[in-house]
């Protein structure tokens, strides 16, 4: 089954083999080796020169971490939709006082709105989706950067789950305090870990903060990892992080990050000028996701025939999320994708038209 979804991606042959390899132990050299090399490769991800964590956990868990872990006041969250929404959740649910900044499903923050919001209370935590995987959109970083820079107490993270390895971060040049990403989107390894970049800002914050909770306390994995050779206080998924370790190698060091961009800019043209001329793209046209597109189901297809259609021919498609199921849906163009996938995608969505 050749999966077309945002999330979970197929994965390589050669990256399932990994599994194969013997279990090694999380206290050993080899471990600590492990996590050096995700390291080094996923700060290339990020851009940035920051610490790099890992947890055994999709991305939700470090969304969850990051919000806990650093507002001392009051968080923010930017959302654009579900996965803002649920970002909001998160904070709420561990009872931290938590607002939300809401844009219209398809269109982006709006900075004036962001200034607005930071002006009338005060903020500590600003949490912001780059990739909406509900909606396809793209937050601006640009139009979002100097309106958090005139707070300097603002931790600033940014959920990168759809979008890190599909699109450049640039993590330093935004001064981003913490990128969060999963294993199962843009990098293209099963399910399971998930990333986080950790800035001096974010650790001195973290500090200040009482009830940061355990498992997905970030000061207390990044101190472990500082002062025990790149280790985890608890077992990681370490067969994964092998695998990951293999997986970044292959990303940063043989196809190159420059040339991962390109094809998934290519994927995204392709796909989009397609869909506009079979249905019609959602959202706001000047901020288009790189990585995944949400089409408008102008053709009023019942999307579980179509779905199964696909999954007959071997594809597998996303239905619109939250309120956006039955009148948009999704397909994803990310990872190790190639765009003679994305062709032969569109050949079969053809012939299921055709019927
Ligand atoms: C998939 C996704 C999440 C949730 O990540 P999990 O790894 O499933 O926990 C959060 N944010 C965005 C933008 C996503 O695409």
């Amino acid at each position: 089954m050749k999966l077309f979804l945002p999330g979970p991606v197929s994965v390589r042959s050669e990256v399932l083999k990994q599994f194969e390899k013997p279990v090694i132990g999380h206290r050993t050299k080899e471990a600590s080796e492990v996590q050096k090399s995700i390291t080094i490769n996923m700060q290339k991800v990020f851009g940035t020169k920051e610490e790099i964590l890992v947890s055994t956990s999709s991305g939700t868990g470090l969304m969850e971490g990051a919000i806990r872990s650093c507002t001392k006041k009051r968080a923010l969250i930017c959302s654009i939709g579900s996965f803002g929404d649920l970002w909001q959740r998160l904070g709420l649910e561990n009872g931290i006082e938590t607002d939300i900044l809401r844009a219209e499903d398809g269109e982006v923050t709006d900075p004036n709105k962001l200034e607005e919001a930071l002006k009338a209370k005060e903020y500590d935590f600003v949490g912001i989706t780059h990739n909406e995987t509900s909606s396809g959109i793209l937050n601006n970083l640009d139009e979002l950067k100097p309106v958090i820079d005139k707070y300097s107490d603002i931790v600033w993270a940014l959920d990168t789950v759809s979008s890190a390895g599909g699109t450049p971060i640039d993590q330093d040049k935004y001064g981003i305090d913490i990128a969060i990403t999963s294993s199962q989107k843009c990098l293209s390894l099963v399910p399971g870990l998930s990333f986080a970049s950790f800035s001096q800002k974010a650790v001195e914050k973290a500090k200040t903060v009482e009830n940061r909770g355990h498992y997905f306390d970030l000061l207390l994995l990044y101190k472990y990892v500082k002062e025990h050779n790149y280790q985890y206080p608890s077992t990681p998924a370490i067969s994964n992080m092998v695998a990951a370790e293999y997986q970044l190698n292959y990303i940063v060091n043989e196809e190159g990050l420059e040339n991962r961009y390109k094809r998934h800019e290519e994927m995204s043209q392709y796909f989009k000028k397609w869909a506009n001329e079979n249905f019609e793209i959602f959202g706001n046209k000047k901020y288009l996701s790189p990585t995944i597109t949400c089409v408008k189901n102008t053709k009023n297809l019942e999307f579980d025939k179509v779905s199964q259609e696909f999954m007959n021919k071997g594809f597998l498609i996303s239905n619109g999320y939250g309120k956006l199921a039955g009148k948009t849906f999704r397909v994803g163009h990310m990872g190790d994708t190639k765009l003679e996938n994305i062709k032969e995608f569109t050949k079969t969505f053809e012939e299921i038209l055709k019927k």
